[in-house]
């Protein structure tokens, strides 16, 4: 539905580019990792903004053993502190100009079809001692469109959950779509089978930036369906908003701004920079003429310190890098979970996820997917092996995710790393000069500019621990081997 969940289709494409990056990263020295010095931190940046998300890391699996993935995975015992399960649903009714996951137009057949092999899906890994072996903390709907799910569908999936899955008592459940289309029919049959969280991808409240960007609702239409969801009273309301499209000046993205904070209905939004994939059609119109250019990174930076300000003098309550609230209602269990590497099981066609010592991607024809189901396998088709550090890069990820800082003196002790920021302080003085952060007492903290470059500065922490790893090989006092 939007940008924000690393756990959508993952092509061959990106796998090409995690290898041929891995050996990119393999060559670097440390200017390399610099931050750029010649303009303003949030100007400045580095070489080139890190698109979607960090933390990519892995060994690919030869294509003969990924079956014997899930063979593996499923007899053991799951030891991921906490744990999620990502359902996706690879269908929109139209394609938004930006998107780079759509992958087929909704047609209720289809969908009907597709959504029984999920459930098979589903049934197949509830069985495994893995899926058995602890409660599982959240359970995400994502896509394309899960609200085009019929209400059928949504039944028979979310009692599935019920009443085959240990869910924990406080289990997230999150829906996430679109409101065109998410009738009463959807949305009760949702309230009366344990969703408590909705994900709306407004991207703009604004009709006509919406429409030009492919979307349907009209900002009255929209604000009207949240509003009748949140009397209710059942759950949390999130929305996603997207800076940098077409025509959206300062004034209406100040707008998208007051409307998110100020519609009690609301409880808190997602924030994210437009992000230019190849082959999206937003590239071919703008360059057509159709629409103005997309925001530039100056222009983006710009946008992202308008937010800050306006989010900041209202206190505004932070939740994590790229969320707010406006309400305590959210607790954004899913999205931390993936940020801190913890296990997310894959469920469809287009999910990617990490179960066991695997990252794992089913992607691909529907009718293959539906064959694998048919044969009872796990319909993984590619996967790559994580390296034993990939907790660490979760640790890293996830606490500058969560809390804008990494706290090094905490990473040390609990990887029994005790070397590991004299390793990194020749980077973090570097970028604290540059303006990214600031360091003090073993304590990252990233300033605004950091905020905006923060993929950048994920990727080279993780990046930077692999390449100093490898040249001191034991002598960060780790006990782990790296492979790749
Ligand atoms: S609804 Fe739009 S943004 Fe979401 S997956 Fe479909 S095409 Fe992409």
């Amino acid at each position: 539905m939007d940008n924000k969940t690393p756990s959508k289709i993952i092509t061959e494409n990106f796998l090409d580019d995690v290898r041929n990056k891995h050996q990119h990263y393999s060559k670097k020295s440390i200017e390399n990792f610099y931050a750029k010095t010649d303009d303003k931190p949030i100007y400045a940046g580095f070489y080139s903004k890190a698109n979607v998300h960090a933390g990519m890391s892995g060994s690919p699996v030869n294509i003969d053993n990924i079956s014997d993935i899930w063979t593996e995975v499923a007899k053991q015992k799951d030891n991921s502190p906490r744990r999620a399960i990502y359902i996706h649903v690879p269908f929109c009714l139209s394609r938004c100009k930006f998107c780079h996951f759509y992958q087929s137009r909704t047609r209720s057949e289809e969908l009907d079809v597709y959504s029984k092999y999920l459930l098979k899906e589903l049934q197949l890994a509830s069985e495994s001692n893995f899926a058995k072996s602890k409660p599982i903390n959240a359970v995400y709907f994502g896509g394309g469109t899960p609200t085009d799910l019929s209400p059928v569908s949504l039944k028979n999936l979310l009692s599935h959950l019920k009443s085959n899955w240990n869910l924990a008592n406080d289990c997230e459940i999150t829906i996430e779509g679109r409101i065109f289309g998410f009738d009463d029919d959807k949305i009760a049959v949702c309230i009366d089978n344990g969703v408590n969280r909705f994900s709306f991808g407004v991207q703009s409240f604004d009709t006509k930036i919406r429409r030009q960007m492919g979307r349907i609702e009209t900002q009255e239409n929209i604000i009207s369906k949240i509003n009748s969801i949140a009397k209710l009273n059942q759950a949390n309301i999130s929305i996603d908003l997207i800076y940098g499209l077409p025509d959206q000046t300062d004034e209406i993205w100040l707008n998208d701004l007051k409307i998110a904070a100020n519609t009690n209905s609301i409880d808190s939004c997602s924030i994210y920079n437009l992000k230019l994939m190849t082959g999206t059609p937003i590239l071919k119109e703008s360059q057509n003429g159709k629409y103005s250019a997309p925001a530039d990174m100056k222009r983006q930076a710009d946008m992202f310190l308008l937010m800050n300000d306006y989010y900041k003098s209202r206190n505004i309550k932070r939740f994590g890098l790229r969320h707010w609230a406006f309400s305590n209602r959210e607790r954004s269990i899913y999205n931390f979970i993936v940020k801190y590497e913890q296990t997310c099981l894959p469920i469809g066609n287009g999910a990617g996820g990490r179960i066991g010592n695997y990252r794992v991607f089913q992607s691909g024809e529907n009718k293959d997917y539906y064959k694998k189901i048919d044969a009872g396998e796990k319909p993984i088709t590619m996967a790559l092996k994580l390296p034993a550090n990939n907790t660490i890069n979760g640790a890293l990820i996830g606490s500058l995710e969560e809390h804008l800082c990494i706290d090094f003196s905490k990473i040390e002790e609990e990887f029994n790393l005790p070397k590991l920021t004299e390793k990194f302080s020749p980077l973090l003085n570097q970028w604290q000069e540059a303006g990214m952060i600031s360091f003090d007492n073993k304590i990252m903290k990233l300033t605004e500019a950091g905020e905006f470059w923060n993929v950048n500065i994920a990727q080279n922490l993780i990046d930077y621990l692999k390449l100093e790893f490898r040249n001191s090989q034991s002598n960060l006092c780790m006990p782990v081997e790296i492979k790749n």
